[in-house]
């Protein structure tokens, strides 16, 4: 199977939040998900959706649908610009610690801006506050 459709595949199975940050992510039109989440297409761009092996492929790691989850550039580029990367799942414990000092992708202070404009009186909660809006067509 081609690697662009096992992508495809683990973002509807995510519902199209990356596999790190629990972001949503944009799988088709920047301009539409930038506008739709109050980024600049700058920031937004990081947020496209990209295949991570978890096994990594210099490790024997296949483009199976086992090995790959759908995860936002931001953490793809971010683990890999690592001398030494960690391994998924040791990344994944660092982003959520990151998450939850709130420095991880500028994600919840944008959130948060949106929340304030919003009628909603809900507290925010950045993980879940945003349902994926980035319509997908193939
Ligand atoms: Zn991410």
């Amino acid at each position: 199977m081609r690697i662009q459709k096992i992508r495809y595949q683990k973002f509807i199975e995510q519902k199209g939040k990356c596999f790190y940050c629990q972001s949503p992510m944009c799988a088709h039109d920047i301009s539409t998900f930038a506008k739709q989440h109050g980024l600049t297409s700058r920031r937004a761009r990081l947020f496209f959706v990209t295949a991570e092996h978890l096994t990594a492929k210099s490790c024997g790691g296949r483009d199976t649908h086992q090995n790959i989850v759908a995860v936002c550039l931001y953490c793809n580029r971010t683990r890999h610009f690592a001398k030494r990367p960690l391994d998924p799942h040791r990344y994944a414990v660092k982003v959520q610690a990151a998450l939850g000092r709130g420095k991880w992708h500028g994600w919840q202070q944008a959130a948060q801006r949106q929340h304030s404009t919003s009628h909603h009186d809900q507290p925010v909660r950045p993980v879940d506050l945003h349902e994926i809006e980035c319509r997908i067509s193939i």
